[in-house]
């Protein structure tokens, strides 16, 4: 390990979204786990992040507001991941609010798409996950499948279901990046690409998201993550470097039954990139 090596983790989900453990049960794993700094980052929701830091706090660790918005680039689905933003921010709350309105309809049509291929009751199954309809993503349908026995994990799921041209994938138009971006930095927050290899874009595509994140005020870029393969760390190294942007880690941990990569386990940022909590030292929530 580098000398004043911090183990970061960025990037995380709690039932405040698709995740499985509540925000308390997230800061203490990830003290157990040696994380020094962690944030929470539901998906389009911040209702989770008072208490997420009053427990990471209180288990002894350094704490980052955070949060991981949906956004329609390109037709495509992009996520950008909030950190340090101020968590009351009106304008902030408002815009994920709106951005999560639609998952309701969407979870609907999603399920009328299952049964089609005769899977009944998804909507429920998936409702009972989420809690509430505007939280229902694909990840609850996935864990009511393998309920339902009609797979054997939620990995089996996305092979065969819920993704582009498999039964119960329905696109959806998320926020736009200007307004994402928009909503972080005027809460005093820093934007951050989300697992940038997990997007279909042509070298084109990649490269105009970029250019447009960095011309938005985009600040950081997420290198060693999760979602990535450790080939594909060099490679978002060398575009970190390309674009002048900060490096982010972060496990995208979502429940111990389901995820591969558990917090604060990945390896640490390529030397030579800006991290980006180094940006960042003034938001950090210390014990
Ligand atoms: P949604 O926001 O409803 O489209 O759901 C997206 C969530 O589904 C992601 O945040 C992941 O948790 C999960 N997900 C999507 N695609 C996959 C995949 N191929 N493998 C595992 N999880 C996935
Ligand atoms: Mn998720
Ligand atoms: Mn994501
Ligand atoms: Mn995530």
């Amino acid at each position: 390990m580098p000398q004043n090596y911090l183990n970061a983790d960025l990037h995380c989900h709690s039932v405040v979204s698709d995740g499985t453990l509540t925000p308390e049960q997230l800061a203490q794993r990830a003290a157990a786990r040696g994380v020094d700094l962690w944030a929470l980052t539901d998906h389009d929701e911040v209702g989770g992040q008072h208490r997420a830091a009053a427990a990471a706090n209180a288990a002894g660790i350094a704490y980052l507001t955070g949060t991981e918005i949906s956004v329609t680039f390109a037709d495509s689905t992009v996520h950008i991941v909030g950190l340090g933003f101020d968590a009351d921010n009106a304008a902030l709350t408002q815009g994920l609010y709106d951005t999560r309105h639609g998952r309701g309809p969407r979870a609907r049509e999603m399920a009328r798409q299952l049964e089609q291929a005769g899977i009944g009751g998804a909507y429920e199954g998936a409702l009972r996950y989420a809690g509430n309809p505007e939280l229902i993503s694909r990840t609850h349908f996935a864990r009511y499948l393998v309920e339902a026995g009609v797979c054997s994990d939620t990995y089996d799921v996305f092979r065969h279901y819920l993704t582009e041209g498999k039964p119960g994938y329905v696109g959806h138009t998320w926020a736009s990046l200007k307004d994402a971006m928009q909503w972080i930095t005027g809460a005093g927050g820093l934007a951050v690409i989300a697992h940038p290899a997990r997007y279909d874009f042509s070298a084109n595509l990649e490269y105009a998201l970029f250019s447009e994140f960095k011309q938005l005020g985009g600040e950081g870029v997420e290198v060693v993550t999760g979602s990535h393969r450790p080939h594909e760390y060099q490679t978002y190294a060398g575009i970190a470097k390309e674009f002048g942007l900060a490096a982010s880690r972060g496990s995208d941990f979502h429940s111990p039954e389901e995820s591969q990569i558990d917090l604060g386990e990945l390896p640490p940022l390529p030397s030579q990139l800006t991290p980006v909590w180094e940006l960042l030292h003034e938001r950090i929530q210390r014990p």
